[in-house]
């Protein structure tokens, strides 16, 4: 006979743990009880050794889908006198534990809903303790059914029987409903049909707009096989280059758009489900949804998408908002606000608490390579070696989002979104008290961004806290580093396309030596003047422009008049960055004549689609100033535009050289053969990323890159977690 007591941490609370443990329990034959806890669950078994072992075996192996075991503790208790085993209620103001993100729904909960014999038949908002949301209904801790959205539904009987049977698959499902006491449809629009859903299939068959309320937002969607239907969305969302998701009904229809590598389409079906960005089945086909050689695909992940779906195969779903805010999530608000540009809305009544936008992935090397790491990850949990207790990370600009630390475990944010808008301060704010408050932290250290003006320095330097601030590739750098577990010294390949540097000018081609304590830059490329600021990001004709003229060869770009005065106003209102955004930027603006880009990263990303096949490239030429090694891009440039090839094979040719000017780089600079790490946001370029890994590879160095969080600005606050925690040692 033995009596043990065992603690449990990781994600055990809302996932079905408890009554997991306890069926567990009866079928052993063991007594004693269960309770949750601050860091998971305490479970104290008493029972023959023989039966405490399989106990233990099971809990590992046999744990529901949505737990993750962090940790077990086993101790050794003296007996007592157990009558049976009891799942006793937690104390209040004690559980904390992690959280567990939305999940889309389960094999379980789907059959139900399609079978027509079944009370939840057709229930867009079915789920159980598998599946269904999580992250973004709660609103406070602990983990209750009171402490969610789900607080305005009272259980019908039926419900709350299966809500407190521990045989039932629902046993303490805080979302649980069916259409007698649950959220249901709220259809706005012409249609005159009783049934709400049907009014919205029909609106989008007939080629409508329709925003739909899901799980982290509402999207607008429309028929993605309706060319007009999609031009009207880009019209009316003022939108007119920028890629659009889309949702597939199924595997099958999605591989009638994109090919699907086997760890592609793992990703798809995953109970994440995030967006997939696949390779097109025909570089040139559905053009109109996305002018890249890829398409983002993602899969049904509620029950309402699966019923429209079943209806309405391919979907156009994109955020709904407006440009730089964050997605809306509330439906007073979409019906205001989307007047102008949904035909019809198809809402629901059970509030989103906490917004994600839909995740975005790249699978590179058969992982996954994040650009958007948000709903079905959400909160984003990072267990470290290091001691992170009571830090806060403010990240950057652009790409929003914050990293609250306690004890060994790192929470980022979901993405926040562009920080320029009122809007966007407003939900980094909230999502950043709802952290604090579910996590129970209370930071006592903050860091932030070198940059004086970033919304989120300001907020930093609003706090009563001590602020450390960052220099933005510093971050980068140590964001990919600490992921690795990495101590440093490193040798960091940074390149994006924005951040301050130490010498006060934008950075953004970097190549560093450092660790989290410092860094020392030791190389990078030729600066290029940013004709009137922050313009030449939108008018990259004026980076095409310069870029000529430094090489020394005539090119028109815009009108005479106007280059006339382009010319002027570089001499008197233009600032210089060595930014490898902008490089590309020009290069594409020499390349096709393009004098702008829709948003930013659009001629990169083009630049990277319209590659043709070579080996072939242009001259390398560096220079030495003040102890950094810089690429003169000028050579390349002069080459460029002389040369007779096809623009594509021109194209390839440039990116060859870019990717042997990091080499070249490595090899003068990286004698010591430091561990190389790749970060910045230039790097969610696959041509880069891979060329520069393969190459360094093969010459046996160590290469990382990023696996857990993005390589670009939404990573940063990551960095300057670590760099804080570091320097605190
Ligand atoms: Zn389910
Ligand atoms: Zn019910
Ligand atoms: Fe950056």
């Amino acid at each position: 006979m033995k009596h043990l007591k065992i603690q449990v941490q990781g994600i055990v609370q809302g996932v079905g743990f408890r009554p997991f443990v306890h069926r567990l329990a009866l079928q052993n034959n063991l007594k004693g009880y269960a309770y949750n806890d601050a860091q998971g669950i305490i479970i104290h078994i008493q029972g023959n050794s023989k039966d405490t072992d399989i106990f233990l075996e099971q809990l590992k192996s046999q744990a529901p889908v949505l737990s993750k075991i962090e940790n077990i503790e086993i101790e050794e208790y003296p007996m007592e006198s157990f009558n049976d085993f009891q799942i006793k209620e937690s104390q209040n103001g004690i559980h904390q534990t992690l959280i567990s993100p939305d999940i889309a729904p389960c094999e379980d909960c789907i059959h139900e809903m399609l079978d027509p014999n079944n009370r939840r038949y057709h229930y867009p908002f079915i789920n159980c303790t598998n599946c269904g949301p999580r992250y973004s209904i709660i609103q406070d801790i602990p983990y209750d059914r009171k402490n969610t959205t789900m607080s305005d539904f009272k259980l019908c009987s039926q419900c709350d029987k299966e809500y407190h049977d521990i045989q039932d698959r629902r046993y303490h499902a805080q979302p649980n409903a069916c259409k007698e006491c649950g959220p249901k449809l709220i259809y706005v629009g012409n249609k005159q049909d009783e049934d709400e859903l049907e009014n919205a299939i029909n609106d989008l068959k007939e080629g409508k707009i329709v925003a739909i309320k899901g799980i982290g937002g509402i999207h607008l969607a429309c028929d993605a096989n309706n060319k007009q239907a999609v031009l009207r969305l880009r019209k009316r969302k003022q939108r007119e280059a920028k890629p659009f998701a889309i949702m597939a009904k199924d595997i099958q229809t999605a591989k009638e758009l994109v090919d699907i590598s086997s760890v592609e389409e793992s990703f798809l079906i995953s109970k994440e489900r995030p967006i997939v960005l696949c390779k097109k089945k025909a570089p040139n086909s559905y053009i109109e949804l996305s002018e890249n050689k890829e398409l983002g695909i993602f899969l049904p992940y509620s029950p309402l998408h699966i019923l429209l779906l079943e209806r309405c195969p391919v979907l156009v779903m994109t955020s709904a908002n407006l440009s730089d805010t964050p997605v809306l999530i509330d439906n007073e608000e979409a019906l205001i606000k989307l007047k102008d540009i949904a035909d019809s809305f198809l809402l629901h009544d059970r509030k989103i608490e906490n917004r994600c936008d839909d995740s975005l992935i790249r699978i590179v090397n058969d992982k996954p390579y994040f650009i958007r790491k948000s709903r079905g990850y959400a909160p984003i949990v990072i267990h470290t070696p290091f001691d992170v207790d009571g830090l806060l990370a403010l990240g950057a600009h652009q790409k929003g989002s914050f990293a609250l630390g306690k004890n060994h475990h790192v929470f980022i944010s979901p993405y926040i979104g562009n920080m320029e808008t009122i809007e966007t301060m407003e939900h980094f704010t909230k999502a950043l008290d709802t952290y604090k408050r579910l996590f129970e932290i209370t930071p006592c250290q903050a860091g932030c961004d070198q940059h004086p003006d970033y919304a989120s320095t300001l907020y930093a330097q609003s706090l009563d806290i001590p602020i450390t601030k960052i220099y933005h590739h510093h971050a980068h750098m140590a964001s990919c580093m600490f992921e690795h577990e990495l101590s440093g010294p490193c040798f960091g390949i940074i390149w994006d396309g924005t951040g301050l540097g130490k010498d006060q000018t934008i950075w953004g081609a970097e190549f560093l030596i450092g660790d989290y304590q410092d860094f020392v830059r030791i190389g990078s490329i030729k600066p290029i003047d940013l004709i009137g600021n922050e313009q030449a990001i939108h008018e990259i004709g004026r980076i095409g422009l310069v870029m000529s003229m430094d090489a020394n060869i005539e090119q028109t770009f815009f009108e005479p008049t106007k280059q006339e005065i382009l010319k002027k106003i570089r001499i008197q209102n233009s600032v210089s960055a060595t930014s490898m955004g902008r490089l590309f930027d020009g290069l594409y603006s020499i390349l096709t004549k393009k004098i702008t880009q829709d948003y930013d990263g659009q001629a990169p990303m083009l630049l990277e689609s319209m590659v043709q096949p070579t080996d072939k490239k242009y001259s390398l030429k560096f220079y030495e100033k003040e102890h950094v090694r810089y690429f003169d891009w000028t050579p390349m440039v002069k080459e460029m535009i002389q040369d007779t090839d096809d623009i594509h094979i021109k194209a390839q040719k440039a990116i060859n050289t870019i990717i042997d000017m990091a080499i070249e780089q490595v090899h003068t600079l990286n004698k010591e053969y430091l561990p190389i790490v790749l970060s910045g946001g230039c790097f969610q370029n696959l041509q880069l990323l891979q060329g520069i890994y393969k190459k360094l590879m093969k010459e046996n160095y160590t290469v990382y890159w990023h696996e857990k969080v993005s390589c670009n600005d939404e990573g940063i606050a990551l960095g300057q977690l670590a760099i804080l925690s570091q320097r605190r040692k």
